[in-house]
């Protein structure tokens, strides 16, 4: 897996009409690894601070982070990165983390939050 050779961007387009709604919140559940520990990344819960809602995060259960990682951040450059190789514009929230996996086959985060590495499905 290291060491792979980054795949060609593709202009197929995938096939959307096997796409299954989910209510997961954790668009990237399934997708997510840490890069330095080889093992997907947990969903979880910031605490909360002083009443405010407390943020989806994702977390290494090993714990070799020590800053929090925001879901929603990762999981929008997630979609943005998508949508530069398939036209998910259209697809419903209901169905994103399908479309989603549809297309990624992992996202690897290094400690360093802007560095994320893309792995696709061809
Ligand atoms: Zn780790």
């Amino acid at each position: 897996m290291t060491g792979a050779q980054p795949e060609e961007p593709t202009t197929t387009v995938p096939d959307f009409t096997s796409l299954h709604p989910s209510n997961d919140r954790y668009l990237l559940r399934n997708l997510l690894w840490c890069h330095a520990c080889d093992v997907p990344m947990a969903p979880s819960q910031a605490p909360s601070f002083l009443g405010a809602p407390r943020p989806r995060t994702y977390h290494c259960p090993h714990g070799c982070r020590e800053t929090i990682l925001r879901a929603e951040i990762v999981e929008e450059r997630a979609i943005a990165a998508a949508g530069e190789r398939a036209t998910i514009r259209d697809v419903a929230p209901l169905f994103m983390q399908s479309a989603l996996e549809l297309l990624i086959r992992q996202v690897r985060v290094a400690s360093n939050d802007s560095d994320l590495v893309f792995h696709w499905r061809t």
